[in-house]
């Protein structure tokens, strides 16, 4: 048997497997309808088997499977905003130890988005004490993204701050590459256009240099424009807090700090996916543009672009307060 016969095989066997899973999710469905609540567990389980979410439309229909979801996403939300605890920011520096994210022409992106993201954590620190701060990571260390998804879930984080600087692929002609420069906020949901698609493609295929990557991110291949139509299914209570955390975060950007706002977008981000908050993805500009590339690497640019998220945050944490 060669190689891709095998691999076929394999493949195979997982998509039976799946289509299993997804029958028996569904038959749970059908059978008790009306016992939603104590069926919850089961249902969870089912969705988070990504490859079965194509299957599970197609068996249940995507109207009750939008029912689950807001299902979920409220009983997250009732957790994430525990009024007995301090507002939690959980600040995400991408990638790290192994995994340097994208290069400039002399720096990495692992680099740049730990200096502003401990920057950011020291002034929300000093100047918000009634906020907690945790971080994925405060060192040079490699962290899988389902990991940090996971440490601002078991801290009940009331919002998930992850932060990257963004390139062009190396194939841009370097004319283009000076030309494209500024910030991008991006929320959970599906790509509008190509590009979002593409950033998003190339933030997630970080799992690929996981171990067990296919077991762990069940089926979500990183590469696959199909593997993103999951997304298109993202009708959580929290897309909504996202959108007003991530403008605010744009708007500062933009109006305050000196940068070029390049926008509020919307793609699946695997790291936005796994939590359970609101949660943004803040693209802090473009390492493949010569100039902004060393603004980025100066602690003023640094100190403006941190100041810019804290007094986003402040502002976001005013309007959550003045809602409850
Ligand atoms: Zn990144």
């Amino acid at each position: 048997m060669g190689f891709c016969a095998w691999e076929e095989t394999k493949l195979q066997k997982t998509k039976a497997k799946s289509e299993m899973e997804a029958i028996r999710t569904a038959e749970v469905l059908k059978d008790s309808f009306l016992a939603f609540g104590e069926k919850f567990t089961i249902l969870l389980k089912g969705i988070a088997n990504r490859l079965n979410i194509v299957l599970l439309v197609r068996i249940i229909g995507i109207g009750l499977l939008i029912a689950i979801t807001l299902l979920n996403s409220s009983v997250h939300a009732q957790n994430g905003t525990s009024t007995s605890k301090k507002f939690t920011v959980c600040i995400d520096p991408g990638h790290g130890g192994n995994q340097p994210g994208t290069f400039g022409a002399f720096s990495k992106e692992k680099d740049v988005t730990l200096k502003i993201s401990l920057l950011l954590g020291k002034i929300l620190e000093e100047s918000m004490p009634d906020v907690k701060v945790v971080y994925t990571r405060k060192t040079d260390m490699t962290i899988g993204l389902r990991e940090r998804a996971k440490v601002a879930n078991d801290n009940h984080a009331d919002i998930f701050l992850s932060i990257h600087a963004n390139s062009l692929p190396e194939t841009t002609p370097y004319a283009r590459k000076q030309a494209i420069f500024g910030t991008e906020t991006y929320v959970l949901g599906l790509h509008k256009t190509q590009e979002s698609l593409e950033v998003a493609m190339r933030e997630n295929s970080v799992i690929l240099l996981e171990e067990n990557y296919e077991e762990k991110y069940q089926g979500f291949e990183p590469n696959s424009p199909e593997s993103y139509i999951l997304f298109s299914l993202n009708q959580s209570a929290n897309h909504e807090a996202s959108i007003q955390l991530a403008s605010l975060i744009e708007d500062q950007f933009g109006n305050r700090a000196g940068r070029k706002s390049r926008g509020v977008k919307q793609a699946g981000f695997q790291v936005l996916w796994e939590t359970a908050m609101p949660a943004v993805l803040i693209e802090i500009g473009y390492l493949s543009n010569v100039k902004e590339e060393k603004e980025l690497n100066t602690s003023q640019v640094q100190e403006y672009i941190a100041s810019a998220i804290y007094r986003a945050v402040k502002e976001y944490k005013n309007k959550v307060k003045s809602l409850n």
